[in-house]
């Protein structure tokens, strides 16, 4: 421990009291290694406030004594980016006693939840009242508000409803000089200049530590309809969500699957079953949603589906025949990720390129990394509507079982480059954390570095927010 930290940890001690200390290291361990478990950090504390004004006081003693601060929420997060490094070099601090919904109005539309409101308490507190927060991810049991702002997190809903970006009406947080920023007006225009709350979202704890966020809610739903589609091509799928998009605007959740992820989810993961009869390519999970409980969601999407199959867009179609067969359907989707995980080693690249292309681009990269690394295994799923796929390489069947430390770097930069030469992202929802650092400052244009760079340096001169995270 620094002289400094052991200064914060005293002077926060007695100002905050000991609840706002942690230092006991079995406390900390499980919140110094990622989510995946590949990034493994130390602290000798972790600090945990339950107010605004108490992460201000640390925020001012870290800038006066020098001390740099990971922010944290649910440590879910798949770049490392609240994992604090190796050295010691930085404290924790914790979010998660700020966890009130400060309010809830079906009549503004809004909430108000502090950082550390985990997702799902969101939703519940959102549902009470009759409407919807209608962000959803596979953390929603334990990922916060904080880290879902911080990252700009996007999920299944995003085809309708957008980003965190979208969804964010204002943002309350402790800059790095320890000032608090209050962007909980609900003004819905305010153009006094650049955005501080925009530069917020999805700063990764870079530029300030987020303490409350102000909240667009959606009316509940009424009814909703999950169906399994059956198709030859990412084309025809991406054809497909243009046909029902012009017919309705219903469709909120629409993820690509290739044969390959569901027959691994088959094999892997108990209590699943296909939903056609026959085999397909690819499927699509199609989600309808609406908030009229009268309005026929099921029969609209059922018509429409009928119609797709007749002009040759879709092989085959089923609907869930209820909520449980629906949840089935989801379950598939959801278990990707493990079920490829099981079957071994395997890399992941969370990417996006512009709608209209995705379908070329999935089935070219693919063929590209199977000719280059021979052995593997290409293929892509998720939000092909948001232009956004989960473009994963597993290990062969007689890969080495450090196939990952070897080879892992060599692909991930093949696919940033393909990614990048057709004018993509190479991350679409996750950040960039530690492990996309080197990554971004191999492949970003000098502008945005440069930009990335100065930004950092006008609001944190110090270097105290989230350091080695994020920026090059
Ligand atoms: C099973 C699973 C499914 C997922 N699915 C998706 C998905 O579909 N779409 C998607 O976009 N993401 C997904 N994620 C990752 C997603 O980024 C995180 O779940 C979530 O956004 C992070 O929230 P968290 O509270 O865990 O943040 P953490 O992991 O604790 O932190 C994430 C980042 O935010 C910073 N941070 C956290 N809180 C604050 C704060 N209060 N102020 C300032 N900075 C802060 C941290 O320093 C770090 O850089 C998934 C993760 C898991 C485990």
């Amino acid at each position: 421990m620094t002289h400094g930290q052991a200064q914060l940890i005293a002077e926060a001690e007695r100002r905050l009291g000991p609840k706002a200390i942690i230092t006991d290291q079995q406390d900390i361990e499980p919140w110094v290694t990622d989510w995946r478990g590949r990034v493994h950090g130390a602290a000798s504390a972790m600090l945990a406030p339950a107010s605004t004004e108490e992460v201000a006081e640390i925020v001012r003693l870290a800038a006066e004594l020098r001390v740099p601060l990971v922010p944290q929420g649910g440590n879910t997060g798949m770049v490392a980016g609240a994992t604090p490094p190796g050295d010691g070099s930085a404290l924790l601090l914790s979010m998660r006693r700020m966890n009130r919904i400060r309010s809830v109005s079906a009549e503004d539309r809004r909430a108000v939840a502090e950082a550390g409101v985990v997702l799902e308490t969101l939703h519940e507190a959102a549902d009470d009242v009759g409407m919807r927060f209608p962000l959803t991810l596979g953390a929603r049991g334990s990922c916060t508000i904080g880290g879902l702002t911080s990252t700009n997190a996007g999920g299944t809903q995003v085809l309708k409803f957008g980003t965190m970006r979208s969804l964010v009406a204002g943002v309350e947080a402790i800059l790095p000089d320890g000032s608090i920023h209050d962007g909980l007006s609900g003004l819905k225009k305010d153009n006094r200049g650049y955005s501080l709350d925009q530069l917020l979202i999805g700063a990764e704890g870079t530029l300030g530590v987020i303490t409350a966020v102000a909240l667009r809610l959606v009316p509940a739903i009424g009814a909703r309809t999950v169906a399994w589609v059956g198709l030859e091509s990412p084309t025809r799928a991406l054809e497909l969500l243009r046909f029902l998009e012009a017919r309705t605007d219903g469709i909120e959740g629409f993820e690509l699957v290739p044969q390959d992820s569901l027959r691994l989810v088959l094999k892997h993961v108990p209590n699943t079953r296909p939903p056609l009869s026959g085999e397909h390519d690819w499927q699509v999970l199609v989600e309808a949603t609406t908030p009229d409980a009268d309005h026929d969601v099921a029969g609209e999407l059922e018509r429409l589906l009928g119609a797709a199959l007749q002009q040759g867009i879709i092989e085959d179609a089923v609907l869930a025949a209820n909520e449980a067969q629906a949840e089935a359907f989801w379950k598939i989707r959801d278990t990707i990720s493990e079920a490829e995980r099981a079957e071994g080693q395997t890399l992941a690249h969370d990417i996006s390129v512009a709608v209209a292309d995705m379908p070329a681009f999935l089935v070219s990269a693919s063929g590209k990394v199977e000719r280059a690394f021979p052995g593997v295994v290409a293929s892509g799923f998720g939000h092909l509507g948001d232009g956004n796929i989960h473009f994963h390489v597993r290990a062969g069947a007689h890969a080495a079982p450090d196939w990952y430390e070897r080879e892992g770097e060599a692909i991930t930069r093949f696919v940033d480059d393909l990614v990048t030469a057709a004018g993509g992202s190479i991350s679409a929802e996750h950040g960039i954390g530690q492990l996309k650092r080197a990554e971004l400052a191999r492949l970003a244009p000098p502008g945005r570095i440069h930009a990335l760079r100065a930004i950092k340096q006008a609001l944190d001169p110090l270097g105290i927010m989230n350091p080695g995270k994020l920026v090059p």
